[in-house]
Formats: C-alpha cells, sequence, structure tokens
C-alpha cells in the first residue's frame, strides 16, 4: 500500500509534502528503496514506536517471537543508521515496565552513538489502555525519569552534547514559559481529528488510529469521496479542544490555571477520552500523563537550573 500511495501522494502534491512514518520497525526493509529514495529529498522520517528495548520484555511481542522480534529492530536501525536517515524512537511502556525505563533508554541512547549523524530523540509514553496504574509503578516511573533527566542535563553541561529527548524539551518549554509567564499555545492538543487520522484499506475515515473501528468515531469514507465534515468538525472541536478538558479529579485542583505544568501540558488524549465522555460525558487530562510530565517538570527544574540563564532566556539546551 505504502509503495502505491507515497508515490501517488508525491505527485499528487507536487512534491510539497512529506511523510513520517510510525512502525514498530519489524517490517521496515520491506520498504528501504521507498524510504531511501524520499528520504534523499528530505521528505521521509521515520519514527521506530517499539514498546521496550530488545533486551527487555515487551507487551506487543509473544516470547516465541522474541528472537524474530529483536533481529528485525536491529535491522531497521542497522539501516536507518547506515544510509543516514532521520529516525527517533518511542517506547511505549506499560505499567509492569516502569521499571526498565532507564535502561532501555540508555540502550537506545547507546545505538545512536554509533553513529556519528544521529542526534538521539528517544521518548517513552505510559501505555494508557490496558495498563494497570498502580501508586508504585508511578513513583518507580519519576525515579525513572529523575536519573534520564540527569543524564541529559549532564551529557548538555559537560559535553555540549545536545541530546534531545522529548519529554526533557517539553519540560524545559514549560520552565521557560513559567518564568517568562507565557500562556500556553493554541487550543488543539495532539492533532487527533483535525491532521491526524485512520484511514482502513477500504477508505473507512476515523478520527485517529486509536479510534479505528469506532462507529461513533467514523466520518466518512475515502475511496468513495462521501466525507461528512461536520461530524468531523463536531468530534474535532469537541474531544481536541483544550477548552473542554478538566483537570483530572485525582489531581486535586479546581482548575488548569492552578496546574504546576499548565505553560505546556500535553497530558490529554483525545482517543482515551472518547471512552470517557461515553462512560461518564466528562472530558479530562489523563492522571498517568499528568504524573509522567510533572515528574518532567520538577526534574528537569533541579537539573537543569545551572544551565538556565538567569535573565529567563532560551536554555542553553536547544528547545
Ligand atoms: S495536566 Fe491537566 S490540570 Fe494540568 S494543565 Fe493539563 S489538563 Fe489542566
Amino acid at each position: 500500500m505504502l509503495k502505491e500511495f507515497i508515490p501517488y501522494a508525491f505527485e499528487f502534491f507536487d512534491g510539497n509534502i512529506s511523510f513520517h512514518l510510525i512502525t514498530n520497525g519489524t517490517r521496515l526493509l520491506s520498504i528501504k528503496e521507498l524510504i531511501s529514495e524520499y528520504a534523499a529529498y528530505n521528505k521521509f522520517s521515520v519514527q521506530l514506536s517499539i514498546d521496550a528495548g530488545p533486551k527487555c520484555k515487551t507487551n506487543r511481542c509473544p516470547d516465541s517471537k522474541r528472537e524474530w522480534y529483536e533481529a528485525s529492530i536491529k535491522k531497521s536501525v542497522d539501516f536507518l543508521i547506515g544510509a543516514n536517515i532521520r529516525f527517533s524512537i518511542r517506547g511505549t511502556l506499560c505499567s509492569e515496565m516502569a521499571g526498565d525505563l532507564y535502561s532501555n533508554y540508555n540502550y537506545f541512547v547507546e545505538i545512536y552513538e554509533d553513529s556519528e549523524s544521529m542526534q538521539p530523540n528517544v521518548m517513552f509514553s505510559p501505555e494508557l489502555y490496558k495498563s494497570n496504574w498502580r501508586e508504585r509503578d508511578l513513583i518507580i516511573l519519576e525515579e525513572n525519569i529523575d536519573n534520564i533527566v540527569r543524564d541529559v542535563a549532564a551529557a548538555n553541561t559537560e559535553n555540549g552534547e545536545d541530546i534531545s529527548e522529548s519529554f526533557v524539551r517539553k519540560a524545559l518549554q514549560n520552565l521557560k514559559r513559567k518564568k517568562t509567564n507565557e500562556p500556553p499555545a493554541g487550543h488543539n492538543l495532539c492533532g487527533f481529528s483535525r491532521e491526524l487520522y485512520a484511514i482502513a484499506p477500504n477508505g473507512d475515515a476515523y478520527a485517529c488510529h486509536r479510534v479505528y473501528n469506532n462507529d461513533d468515531l467514523w466520518f466518512g469514507n475515502m475511496l468513495t469521496g462521501d466525507i461528512d465534515f461536520a461530524k468531523l468538525n463536531a468530534i474535532a472541536s469537541v474531544f481536541n479542544n483544550r477548552e473542554f478538558v478538566q483537570p483530572n479529579s485525582k489531581i486535586g485542583i479546581a482548575n488548569c490555571t492552578e496546574c504546576a505544568i499548565r505553560w505546556s501540558c500535553g497530558s490529554v488524549c483525545p482517543a482515551n477520552n472518547t471512552r470517557r465522555y461515553a462512560e461518564n460525558g466528562s472530558i479530562e487530562c489523563d492522571y498517568v500523563m499528568y504524573r509522567m510530565r510533572l515528574a518532567y517538570a520538577r526534574s528537569v527544574e533541579r537539573h537543569f537550573s545551572t544551565v538556565i540563564r538567569e535573565d529567563n532566556k532560551t536554555p542553553s539546551m536547544s528547545t
């Protein structure tokens, strides 16, 4: 499908389009010529979305396939580094793996160290759907986050090395805006239903891949051209709008103006909220995301205090 779709879209938009492929990396080599071709025009980037370092367990791959899983990911990484193609790594972290976070982070950073032209861009997002996050898991997560931020700050101050860890970057943005009292940006959240969609092979269109096959979030068919824009706009304005989001009741605050990470929140998953809305009619930020981002914000404030300039201008690490 990608072999057909990418050249078609490139021609259709007269080259004014770029592609970002999010993949678990196991089948990447089947389209390596395609990736190389469009990467050469600077039109292709890749995000390897994998659950854990190959040496640690993953909740997506059964033990019987572990060897194949590990070998495939390594081949994909070797190809991307060898062909000098931009890529980042996203790890999805379920509660049982919170303790593996720091070792996984180091594993991925070491992969990048093999390549002089690559900058590490490793991020971990908590699994919000299937995982059961208990207080104990959240405390482990916070400790791991503190270790990551400490290492990123040390690399930055000791070697001037810019390790681009996405959540550290976002926490720096929160800190910078907090110091300058700059309000949070815009009303939109992640792009759900606005610039991020899921299209089924039969053309059916949904507001995001996380709500794929949910009839309530279906808004038409791309192959027939029958698109219900009124429904799409209604979905977008309810679920992808900061104005409707309430603080999670576990945070214990009345509104977002009291929140410690309000300058760069992003703790909301609109797809997750579609379920919450169906169950109880409310739209809230996610408590696990909130705890994770709050841990980054606090840790960044602690470890980056020496690299943030007193005049409140840009931190020395690029943001
Ligand atoms: S984390 Fe929750 S309470 Fe804080 S700003 Fe974001 S939506 Fe509001």
